[in-house]
């Protein structure tokens, strides 16, 4: 998602696919550290069954705490969106139609292991 809804308004979170659990195909966790209005720590967990049914579930502040540490060891990947709330140059309509669609293809530079020096 990239977004919890807070105080009247939509709020960026970091985003993280979780491994799911059987009868679900989708499992996503919204992570929102500090509501700049209210300051809670929110959790937003977004499942969707193999029924294309859509479970939200939200934790705030303690039990996100609790539920965070429960979960964090099952995510897969960080999702990274491209931050189409920025206009550039015109192209910002285009865009905007598939807003939440596109994501940007994100890859582990960490990994990639070139000029490796042997002297240590
Ligand atoms: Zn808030």
């Amino acid at each position: 998602m990239g977004y919890i809804h807070c105080c009247g308004g939509l709020r960026k979170t970091r985003s993280f696919m979780i491994a799911p659990r059987q009868g679900f195909v989708v499992c996503e966790l919204d992570y929102l550290k500090k509501c700049p209005i209210c300051g809670n720590f929110v959790i937003q967990f977004t499942r969707v069954t193999e029924n294309n049914e859509m479970k939200v579930s939200r934790y705030i502040n303690k039990s996100a705490v609790k539920f965070w540490d429960k979960i964090k060891s099952k995510i897969i990947y960080e999702e990274k969106f491209i931050d189409y709330s920025k206009p550039s140059k015109g192209t910002f309509y285009l865009n905007y139609n598939e807003f939440g669609i596109k994501k940007r293809c994100y890859s582990n530079l960490s990994n990639l292991k070139i000029g490796l020096n042997s002297t240590y």
